[in-house]
């Protein structure tokens, strides 16, 4: 009896032990788990505005140049946003990026990539190539922002945006990114707060 007792004894306690290396094991592969969706979030999101990063851009906008499909691409940068910076503290500038990428974010059209690709820089992907719905669409934008000043504690700090457009004709990505480039600094000269779209730079 006491053999049979003893014998139980460690099988009990073996089956405990195999619980709980079991569970451990669960645990561990859960913790895991969450990490690597964490780190698989951090590789193409902006830690900032939470917005794609330049990686995820780059990634995507390669991708919709291969497929060859139709599609345009929209720059735009915040205008005077060093003096956000310089007047209100670099807190308020991370305020502002934030807010414009909030504000962007809920306006897109639907299936539209929107990237954060540099300090105050941002760009869209979309399908949308006519150019006047193309400059309509990105006025809104643009104008959304100027109607929205970001409150930064007791303060309200009116933001403008100014952008450029092109839907792709052929152009290497290299290309497309100058002319788009050329179109929003086109804007800067032309007064900021605004979008040029096409050709035009
Ligand atoms: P412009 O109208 O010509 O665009 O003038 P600007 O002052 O906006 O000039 P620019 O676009 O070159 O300025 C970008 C500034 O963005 C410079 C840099 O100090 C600031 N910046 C870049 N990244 C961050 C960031 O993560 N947070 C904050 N607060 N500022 C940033
Ligand atoms: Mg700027």
């Amino acid at each position: 009896a006491s053999i049979a007792l003893c014998g139980l004894v460690v099988a009990s306690l073996a089956a405990f032990v195999v619980n709980l290396i079991s569970r451990e094991k669960y645990r561990l592969a859960q913790k895991v788990e969450e990490q690597t969706s964490e780190l698989r979030y951090l590789v193409d999101h902006d830690t900032l505005t939470g917005v794609y990063n330049r990686r995820a851009f780059n990634q995507m906008f390669a991708t919709v140049m291969e497929k060859n499909a139709p599609f345009s691409l929209v720059g735009f940068d915040i205008d005077k946003f060093k003096v956000i910076n310089d007047k209100y503290g670099h807190a308020a500038g991370d305020a502002a990026l934030m807010h414009v990428a909030t504000i962007i974010s809920e306006e897109l059209n639907d299936g539209d990539f929107f990237a954060r690709v540099g300090g105050d820089e941002f760009c869209i992907l979309t399908y949308d190539t006519n150019e006047d719905i193309l400059s309509a669409y990105v006025s809104r934008l643009i104008r959304r922002v100027s109607c929205s000043p970001v409150k930064f504690g007791r303060l309200s700090i009116d933001i403008t945006l100014s952008a450029g457009a092109k839907p792709r004709a052929g152009e290497s990505s290299e290309e497309l990114m100058r002319a788009v480039d050329a179109l929003m600094y086109s804007s800067k000269q032309a007064g900021r707060n605004c979008v040029s779209v096409g050709n035009c730079a």
